[in-house]
């Protein structure tokens, strides 16, 4: 149920259908195009009005797929939804696929894929910076970096053949070592690309961190904080986190997988002992482990154990309750660690104080660039660091072989190779399998 539902036909019958089912409260002619009507959705058979909508047609090829596009704006409740689909359908439309609108779209050139798949990331994007660098990408940003890197190896190519053809004629013909040198240059730039690509996949995808440290320190305290939100149950009583707790907090940008343990403790049952045990595995996968210690009170042998646990780690070390007196001996805690890990910070998950120097500290540990600096081009999916790289692979062969002396024909046919791959990118050169694969992740009707 929701406000409205929308109904959504693509293709070239939609304005027949339109016609069939669509009864407007006042005379018109035919639709126009990016006009919205108001009438009734009329089922042809019985005559009987099944929904009051707001309907619109827009005309091929300036609409989303780059066909007619039929959209029926009805209300939001599922039998009338149902019921109007299924006119739609006896009206000769059929259900879409997943992703099927998307895939049109970039079937009748409107997107290109890189672009199709940001419109995934944008709906999918948990934070602002990531939905930043979706937008970016479905504006066409990598499309154009890539655009320019094809023409480079597209000009490159051409005097290659120029060496081929022309190399027993009088012609002034660029020689191989110049060639070798923009193919390096042009290497250099798919490397810079891909190597952005950690950090894209972390804003687009996330971290995961893990929460622990033991009973009554103040973890779910410290996760609510994080959220914003209460989500952990917080009582003065030890252990009241079962097994753990998972959300995702935005953190400067971030999305940040946060799991809150109960605690690595003595497990008093076997209910106890496996979530315990699901603890360990989750803190061995976890990309960054804040360990909280109760800054009211002296260091326990638990509290050493745990950070002895977590050596060799990602850490970061969080002395809570910074609102009450200072027992705990920072000296002794950092003893423990050797190696360059931030020093520990001083919260008060109760009352905020250091949220924001924590957050700073999460950020600093897992990326270089502040959100709000990031690089000009940054790639956030795999498929597109994968087809670099191999892109990347064949222009450095070509360009090896330049340099040894080999006739031009054997790097032209790496380049022509190299670019194939480029162009699995934006879809020039990509098989229906991988469309099949990348559109089956969106949901029907997008
Ligand atoms: P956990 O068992 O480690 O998850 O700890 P909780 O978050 O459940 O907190 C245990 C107790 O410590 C609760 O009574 C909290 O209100 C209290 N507590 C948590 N953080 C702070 C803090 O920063 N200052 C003070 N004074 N108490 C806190």
């Amino acid at each position: 149920m929701g406000g409205i539902g929308i109904i959504r036909v693509s293709g070239p019958k939609a304005r027949d259908i339109a016609r069939l089912l669509f009864q407007p409260s006042k005379q018109i002619g035919d639709f126009k195009t990016h006009h919205l009507y108001h009438g009734n959705i009329v089922s042809p058979e019985t005559g009987l009005a099944i929904d009051e909508v707001l309907m619109s047609l827009m005309t091929k090829p300036h609409s989303y797929t780059g066909e007619d596009v039929l959209e029926i704006n009805c209300h939001g409740g599922f039998i009338i939804l149902q019921t109007v689909l299924t006119e739609a359908v006896k009206a000769g439309a059929r259900l879409a696929e997943p992703g099927e609108f998307t895939r049109r779209a970039f079937l009748n050139n409107r997107i290109d894929l890189s672009q199709a798949e940001a419109i995934f990331d944008m709906i999918t994007a948990k934070t602002e910076a990531g939905l930043k660098l979706a937008i970016s990408q479905f504006k066409g940003d990598l499309a154009g970096k890539i655009g320019t890197i094809h023409s480079a190896i597209i000009d490159l190519l051409a005097m290659l053949e120029v060496s081929i053809d022309f190399s027993d004629e009088d012609v002034e013909l660029t020689d191989a070592s110049e060639m070798a040198d923009i193919l390096q240059s042009i290497v250099c730039d798919l490397q810079t690309l891909v190597s952005t690509y950690r950090e894209g996949k972390i804003y687009r995808e996330g971290i995961s961190a893990v929460i622990t440290g033991r009973t009554n320190v103040g973890k779910s305290s410290l996760l609510n904080r994080l959220l914003g939100e209460k989500r952990a149950i917080v009582t003065p009583l030890p252990g009241t986190t079962r097994d753990f707790i998972e959300e995702t907090a935005n953190v400067r940008g971030i999305p940040v997988r946060l799991t809150d343990t109960a605690g690595i403790r003595k497990p008093e049952n076997l209910a106890e002992k496996e979530g315990i045990d699901l603890v360990r595995e989750k803190l061995l996968s976890a990309d960054i482990v804040i360990a909280v210690f109760d800054g009211s009170e002296a260091l326990t042998s638990e509290d050493i154990e745990i950070v002895k646990e977590n050596r060799g780690k990602k850490l970061l070390l969080v002395i809570n309750k910074a609102d009450l007196p200072h027992v705990l001996n920072d000296g002794e805690l950092r003893q423990l660690l050797t190696g360059v890990i931030p020093p520990p910070l001083r919260i008060s998950a109760k009352y905020g104080d250091g949220i924001s120097e924590l957050k700073d500290s999460i950020h600093a540990l897992i990326l270089t660039h502040p959100c709000d600096h990031l690089p000009n081009h940054i790639i956030t999916n795999i498929r597109h660091k994968t087809a670099m790289e191999k892109t990347s692979a064949f222009l450095s062969k070509a360009e090896k072989n330049l340099r040894r002396g080999l006739s031009p024909e054997f790097a032209a046919f790496d380049v022509r190779e190299a670019l194939d791959c480029l162009g699995e990118i934006t879809g020039k050169t990509t098989n229906e399998e991988v469309l099949d694969r990348i559109f089956s992740t969106f949901c029907i009707g997008k």
